[in-house]
Parts: C-alpha cells; structure tokens; sequence
C-alpha cells in the first residue's frame, strides 16, 4: 500500500504559509467590512451615521439611509433605525458606547423600508415611537411587501422575523410637536404629502439643523406622494431659519445648496410634463423623453427619473 507522504519542501512549506495568510486577511475584512458601522459627530450632541448612496443590496446590508440620534442633558432622541434587524442594532450599540442616558423617543421620518426595519432593537428600551398621522395606515397597507422585498435585496434571514412596530404617538399633518430632551428642545414636523404622504422633520433648535426625509442630496429625489406638494415643502423649509441640513440620503449641506438643486428638477419636470400634456402626448412619450438630460447629475436618475415623470404626469393631468 502507498501512503501519501506530505513533501514539506520549504518552498512548499512557504507557499502554503503565504495562501493561509492571504486567506485569514480576505477573511477578517471581508468580516470586518460587514460589521463596520461609522457615526459621526456632525455637531455638538448630534450624530449621524451615513448611509451608502445606493440602492439596498446583499453587499450595502441594506445601509442606505441617514440615521441618528440627538443626545440631550436628560435622554436622547433617535431618527430612524436603518434598512434591517441588523443595523438598528449597531446603532444601539453605537447610542450606548455614546452616552449612558436613557433612549426617550425614536422618530419615524417616513415608511419606506430602509428607514424603520431596525425598530425592532429598541423595543425593550421603553420608547416612546413618533409617525406623522398618516404613518400607521401606510405600515399596515405595505409592511409585508416591504417585508419580502427587503429580504430578497438583501438577503438576511433576520429580515424575515422583522416584526411591525407601530409609533405610539403622531403628530397631524401641518403641525409641529416639540420635545426637550434637556436643555435642547427639537421640533417633529409633520409635512403635508411630498416624498410621500407621512414625513416627519426633525429640526435641533440648538444648532439649527435640520434633518429631512424630504431633502435629497447627490441621490435623485424619487417621488411617492406629491411632487407640487414637495416644492410647496420646500419653499416654506427655505423660509425656515435653517443652518445646516442633513437629508435622507446624501451628505449635509447648507439649506440653499440643499434645496435648490431639487426645485430645479421638480421646475423642469413640470415644465416639460405640461408640454406633453399640452400637445396631447401620451404618458409613454413622457417617460421616454420629457426632461431626459440630468442636468444636476443625480446619482441613480436612471433608476428613478422615469418613474418621477410618470408620477408628475398623473398629477398635473388634470390641471
Ligand atoms: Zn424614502
């Protein structure tokens, strides 16, 4: 019978070293990068944890999306819990290395997915959860289609156990509630329908930013709900004593390089819908061809642009 005798030539021995090398290192960044997890001190108390501008996908995590949290003298407020299970939990995770302060409110800026399906981390913390009025019927209406698409983008089996955490408080369209989590009082603004029909704005009087849903930077605004009503929210924020911005997606700016790159799109897209409309041109016609330039260069506009000029197109139908 022959054995097999390993030949430990020392070539050998040190090419075998080098791949076991090679290979623990691929293994603790490809580790590392999955649980990698960055906030930011934007301002004083502030903290914002910047999501990827990209679509959800099985290598993002689902981390597309601006989250956060505000720390007071007495309790921290959070915005927005992230894409999945899994993310809420690092930004709890986060919240307690930061500060050893209670967790009095989260709030739920809008009810797309990458927002709040990290909710479910916080439950034991004993918050009190604020939507806009309208924010409960959407979660209901979309919670399980939201459930499947998430786990098909991304992937991870925890998404599948994600259960519904409906806010327990709200706030009416139009209104403004106010919170003091010590010595730092913080407007919760429900808007009227823009990027969809529950937003909620978040506005730190203390440093005068202001953190919305309803502001896009860099990423195209992608329109759910109204896109007249959007320019009408935009114009009352441009009138509101804002310093700095922090958007849903996209890194901060200042409220006017914010905003106006986005009425420029909005002005254009009702320009030249209104022009189809006009000469009696179909909705196909539009999709393909109303406003094709990207004249601000917005990140994912093939994605989005078309379905903007369908939404636009139904709403002005009927001017
Ligand atoms: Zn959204």
């Amino acid at each position: 019978m022959n054995h097999y005798i390993p030949n430990f030539s020392t070539k050998k021995f040190k090419m075998s070293l080098s791949f076991l090398f090679k290979t623990l290192f691929l293994i603790f960044f490809t580790v590392k990068n999955s649980f990698s997890f960055e906030i930011n001190e934007v301002a004083k108390g502030l903290f914002v944890h910047f999501g990827q501008q990209e679509d959800s996908n099985s290598k993002n995590n689902g981390d597309i999306a601006n989250i956060g949290f505000i720390v007071g003298s007495q309790s921290i407020v959070v915005i927005d819990t992230g894409g999945t299970p899994e993310i809420g939990m690092k930004l709890l995770k986060k919240i307690k290395e930061t500060s050893n302060l209670p967790i009095s409110h989260i709030v739920i800026t809008h009810s797309h997915p990458d927002h709040f399906f990290g909710t479910e981390a916080f439950v034991g913390e004993n918050v009190t959860i604020i939507g806009h009025e309208n924010l409960e019927r959407a979660l209901i209406t979309n919670f399980e289609f939201y459930k499947n698409l998430q786990f098909n983008l991304i992937r991870q089996d925890s998404i599948k156990k994600t259960k519904l955490i409906i806010p327990n408080q709200t706030v009416e369209s139009g209104k403004i509630k106010t919170i003091d989590i010590g010595n730092r009082e913080i407007e919760i603004k429900a808007w009227k329908s823009g990027h969809t029909d529950n937003d909620l704005s978040i506005y730190d009087k203390k440093t005068r930013f202001f953190w919305s849903e309803n502001i896009f930077v860099e990423r195209t605004p992608s329109i759910r709900a109204s896109i007249k009503g959007w320019k009408s929210n935009l114009d009352e924020a441009l009138k509101m004593d804002i310093d700095t911005i922090i958007p849903g997606h996209g890194p901060l700016k200042k409220k006017n390089q914010a905003i106006q790159p986005m009425m420029n799109y909005f002005d254009r897209l009702i320009k030249e819908v209104r022009k189809f409309h006009k000469s009696g041109r179909t909705l196909r016609d539009a999709q393909n061809l109303a406003a094709p330039k990207n004249v601000e260069k917005w990140l994912l506009f093939d994605s989005y642009h078309s379905s903007n000029v369908t939404k636009t197109y139904t709403e002005l139908e009927w001017e």
